[in-house]
């Protein structure tokens, strides 16, 4: 079968809760990943940052085959000697007491709003089912009901109501507008240091510490969501220490896992974890050996490969190349690290197909904007590679909607 076939039962069979490009990989390996026809792409998205580490990194590959065989699935009826070690290395890695582990993205938020509520009504004192969270315009959180409730992109909650209250939607970026929406009622507030899906929203320089500062004052709860941000795509292992904050929670997931397997979780300290007790909360596969086993030595890559320091180097360097890029439909290019956002004056497909003839593959966000953002493993070689061709579909004048 070719692309032509798979894609056409695709769309028969599966449901349309998605708009891909029309490539269909079969295989990949680092930065590369290759289709049924036979050609090479350099991939740009990594699977939203999930795959930080590269594509089937073979030291994931070869420790998930080992789990595999050993022990994959206790539950947490029984213990499993994964989650200790990796429990510690986690907490270590992010100065967090405690570590609740999850699957996706959607369960570590879903979890730590929890934690926060559970923490407003203990130990802050909130009066029963009053506890509000502050969340920002533009956000992306998951696809939970709860989550998407509060989502102010339409498309995300249009037609999924009625949804969960006790949330207020703050404009991004705005300390003061957090400062006025704090009540004696509010508990925490769940930031993303960067919005990615938002369109790589960059906040300015010292956003971040007066949240922390007003949050500190308030004895509101800092929740960041690093999901996509975290375990070094912007330069820093956590996006957040750009500003040198330390939040009171964090959630991590994507990377966690390198791509082998949906890992997430919800770290923080003590004087919120302490709220769960045997039975509030939990999950069959969260904390299972084989995530614990994989995401243990998906970090230890991370870690020993110096994807932070590649990431804060390669995309400096990234980002200056494409700055050079003259184009009359460019309005913007902004990024951190290894996370780079063109922005176009105009619809973005035909330009995420053009660059798919080429050979590079990105996916378009909020219509107008390419977001670049591959495996923090990518060369130099490769990155020059990369810029050739997006200065050649940037340069080149724009085709008909595709
Ligand atoms: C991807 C993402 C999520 C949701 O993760 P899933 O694994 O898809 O549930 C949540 N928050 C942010 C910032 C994300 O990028």
């Amino acid at each position: 079968m070719n692309t032509k076939h798979f894609i056409e039962m695709e769309e028969r069979y599966g449901a349309h809760n998605y708009h891909p490009l029309d490539v269909v990989v079969e295989r990949a390996e680092g930065v590369w990943v290759y289709d049924v026809d036979g050609n090479r792409y350099l991939d740009c998205l990594a699977a939203y940052s999930a795959v930080n580490q590269g594509h089937c990194h073979p030291r994931l590959v070869k420790k998930i085959k080992e789990q595999a065989e050993k022990l994959t699935l206790t539950s947490r009826a029984f213990r499993n000697d994964q989650l200790g070690p990796y429990c510690k290395e986690l907490s270590e890695l992010s100065g967090m007491d405690k570590v609740l582990p999850m699957n996706t993205g959607a369960e570590a938020v879903e979890t730590a709003i929890k934690a926060s509520r559970k923490w407003g009504y203990t130990v802050k004192g909130i009066p029963k089912d009053k506890a509000e969270i502050i969340v920002f315009d533009g956000n992306f959180h998951g696809r939970t009901t709860t989550i998407v409730g509060f989502s102010t992109d339409p498309q995300s909650y249009g037609g999924f109501g009625p949804f969960a209250p006790g949330f207020k939607i703050v404009k991004y970026g705005d300390a003061n507008a957090v400062r006025e929406a704090i009540t004696p009622n509010t508990c925490a507030l769940i930031i993303e240091p960067i919005q990615g899906e938002g369109g790589i929203i960059i906040p300015k320089d010292g956003y971040l510490k007066e949240l922390r500062e007003i949050c500190t004052k308030e004895n509101v709860l800092f929740i960041a969501d690093e999901i996509q941000s975290g375990l070094g795509r912007t330069g820093r292992m956590f996006c957040f220490e750009w500003e040198n904050v330390r939040p009171d929670g964090i959630i991590i997931g994507k990377a966690l896992s390198g791509g082998m397997y949906p890992v997430s979780a919800f770290l923080c300290n003590d004087n919120v974890m302490s709220v769960f007790t045997p039975g509030d909360h939990g999950s069959t596969y969260g904390g299972n050996p084989l995530a614990c086993a994989v995401a243990r030595e998906a970090l230890k890559v991370i870690a020993e490969e110096r994807l932070v320091e590649r990431s804060e180097e390669l995309g400096a360097y990234f980002l200056e190349r494409l700055r050079a890029i003259k184009s009359d439909r460019l309005r913007e290019i902004r990024g951190r690290g290894l996370w780079i956002a063109i922005e176009l004056d105009k619809p973005a497909r035909p330009d995420c197909v053009a660059l798919k003839q080429k050979g590079l593959l990105c996916k378009e966000t909020h219509e107008n904007i390419i977001r670049i953002a591959p495996p923090l493993t990518i060369s130099k070689d490769e990155v020059d590679w990369a810029c050739d061709r997006v200065k050649e579909v940037l340069e080149a004048p724009a085709m008909a909607g595709a």
